[in-house]
């Protein structure tokens, strides 16, 4: 029989404050993760990283828990899940050799979109003369006389595709790992409502203990104004194809175009939302924190905001010698976040949707 592996310290701890989450209960209203945890006696390593999912790390059980440190039995749940959740996307990556990039993922994100960057910037230089990538180009297909249109949407769109692969790969690993199952459609419906109104940082109407013991939602507005930021963004992008296939219009579009609506009010949120979660972490009280996971986060963050800014510069600027370069850093940048996101933060948003069905699939059971 072969050596059974041994648990991580994330795991141990994990463990530890759910056997006595279960035996205390004083937090069971304060979010998804205390009724999820009710339903089991022991807990396997699948259920500990469904609920580390669940937990949307509102800290509220840190401040409410009179077993929190210094008291000898360390309670710290938000803590122990933070750094099991990135120990589960390791778990799940696809392809397997990628779960390595989990590990110092601060580094990984941010060597990646220097090199993505780098790239973009030296395809670009070599393949058009100085001449052409510093003069203003105007009117349909200016951009195109930069990058090539056909080089533009092969690449993104290839490492797009890849990256929707890697990431459904890896949610349907960690859904099958959590129980597997078709959750019903009100399941679906309901885990769908509570992930895009982030349900679980109201905090029971006063919002989340973020960043430290006082109650306040702005954590949770900041989260939407990325989240959708970043979401009409992709629509923009969605739209701007549709003019180019089916109605033969070809960018960049006027300023009052559904494209560039949709990519300014998006590129604006996703800015405000990125640069205020990021005051946040840095104010953030760091004791119910995983400092091992910090630089992920403020590596994914930093990137997210490279793509919003860039985009609203090159809207600016578009019509100025500038665009060239900041068309090519601007791409970089896009291209860098295709690339990390199945290998970081970003995957969170799937597999905490998953967690949420989950516990609604499981609610229904119970309540039957
Ligand atoms: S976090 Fe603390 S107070 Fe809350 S259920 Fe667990 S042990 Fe009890
Ligand atoms: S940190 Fe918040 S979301 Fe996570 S288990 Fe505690 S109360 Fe629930």
């Amino acid at each position: 029989m072969g050596d059974m592996p041994q648990p991580t310290e994330a795991m141990t701890d994990a463990r530890h404050d759910m056997e006595i989450c279960n035996a205390c209960r004083y937090c069971e209203g304060f979010c998804a993760v205390f009724p999820a945890m009710q339903l089991h006696r022991a807990f396997t390593d699948g259920d500990l990283n469904y609920l580390a999912n669940l937990c949307h790390g509102c800290q509220g059980c840190f401040y409410a828990c009179q077993y929190a440190p210094p008291h000898p039995w360390g309670i710290n749940v938000p803590q122990a899940f933070a750094a099991l959740r990135v120990e589960s996307y390791a778990e799940h990556a696809w392809p397997r050799p990628m779960a390595r990039l989990f590990t110092r993922n601060g580094t990984v994100v941010s060597l990646l979109t220097a090199l993505a960057v780098a790239l973009v910037l030296l395809i670009a230089g070599a393949l058009q003369s100085p001449d052409v990538m510093l003069r203003a180009h105007t009117g349909p297909g200016a951009f195109f006389a930069v990058i090539s249109y056909r080089a533009m949407v092969w690449t993104a769109g290839a490492v797009f595709m890849f990256a929707l692969l890697a990431m459904a790969m890896s949610t349907a690993s960690f859904w099958r790992a959590s129980g597997g199952g078709a959750p019903s459609a009100a399941a679906l419906a309901r885990a769908l409502h509570d992930a895009m109104t982030l349900r679980n940082l109201g905090g029971g109407g006063d919002g989340c203990n973020y960043p430290g013991e006082g109650f306040s939602h702005l954590r949770r507005w900041l989260h939407h104004a990325m989240a959708y930021g970043f979401l009409l963004c992709f629509a923009s992008t969605s739209v701007a194809t549709i003019y180019h296939h089916a109605l033969g219009l070809v960018a960049p579009y006027d300023l009052l175009s559904v494209p560039v609506l949709l990519g300014t009010i998006g590129g604006i949120l996703m800015l405000i939302g990125t640069i205020g979660l990021l005051w946040l972490k840095i104010l953030a009280d760091p004791a119910p924190a995983a400092r091992a996971v910090l630089g992920g986060e403020y590596a994914m963050l930093i990137l997210l905001a490279a793509v919003a800014k860039t985009g609203l510069l090159l809207l600016v600027f578009r019509a100025t010698p500038a665009m060239g370069w900041l068309l090519a850093v601007h791409l970089g940048f896009v291209l860098a976040l295709f690339l990390a996101a199945p290998y970081s933060k970003f995957i969170h948003g799937l597999f905490r949707t998953a967690a949420l069905i989950r516990s609604h699939v499981e609610r229904r059971g119970s309540a039957a």
